[in-house]
């Protein structure tokens, strides 16, 4: 157990597509934020530029079964069929235990799922693209995955462009750079560090 420090959380969650990790790697590398990423566990495959231990803890379906019998998990997902994921209680310990806040990369339905365990600590955001056929060519880019797997992601969209309204906050990534300060700017304000000077820009 974690000693005094309950830090803030940060969930960005979108349709897979949308940009929100190229937003969570950079909200990480501001380091008056003082933020580090919780690492879910999965039992998908890995992606050839990914790590064990850094991206994800790539967990075999069976444990990852277990895992949820033993409620280790803060929150967990069947995200696409047979691709679960989840986030380990031990994650968030870990990251307060050293005096971080935590921010996830994680699905609409888990994002809102953290929301609901910790409501005034946790700032949900929802990271909107400009429309499907975009979040499809940035899926493609991507490359990594089969026609199938795009397919699934994509159908799941409608669904999770559904629940953005029950999120604190929408940033629309249509443009990088703008988004990434939009996200810079939430932090700023949701840790208190400055209040937001926004208003003109809408
Ligand atoms: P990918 O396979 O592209 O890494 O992730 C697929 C989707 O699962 C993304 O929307 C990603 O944010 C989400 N995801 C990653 N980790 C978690 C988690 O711990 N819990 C939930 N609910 N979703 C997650």
């Amino acid at each position: 157990m974690t000693k005094d420090f309950q830090g803030k959380l940060f969930v960005f969650s979108a349709p897979s597509g949308s940009g929100k990790t190229t937003i969570v790697r950079h909200l990480l590398a501001q380091e008056r934020f003082n933020l580090e990423f919780s690492i879910s566990a999965t039992s998908r495959e890995p992606r050839s530029n990914e790590e064990d231990g850094e991206d994800y803890y790539f967990i075999s379906t069976k444990e990852f079964k277990n895992k949820i019998k033993n409620e280790e998990f803060l929150e967990w997902e069947e995200v696409y069929i047979d691709n679960f994921y989840g986030t380990l209680k031990t994650e968030v310990e870990r990251i307060w235990a050293q005096g971080k806040h935590v921010i996830f990369d994680i699905d609409v339905v888990g994002g809102l799922r953290v929301k609901e365990k910790f409501p005034e600590q946790t700032l949900a955001v929802f990271v909107k693209p400009p429309d499907i056929n975009e979040l499809i060519r940035r899926l493609k880019k991507r490359g990594e995955e089969s026609k199938e797997k795009i397919a699934a992601r994509v159908a799941k969209a409608p669904i999770e462009f559904s629940k953005a309204p029950e999120f604190d906050k929408i940033i629309k990534n249509y443009d990088l750079e703008v988004a990434l300060q939009d996200a810079e700017d939430l932090v700023d304000e949701f840790l208190g560090l400055k209040s937001v000077k926004k208003e003109e820009s809408k």
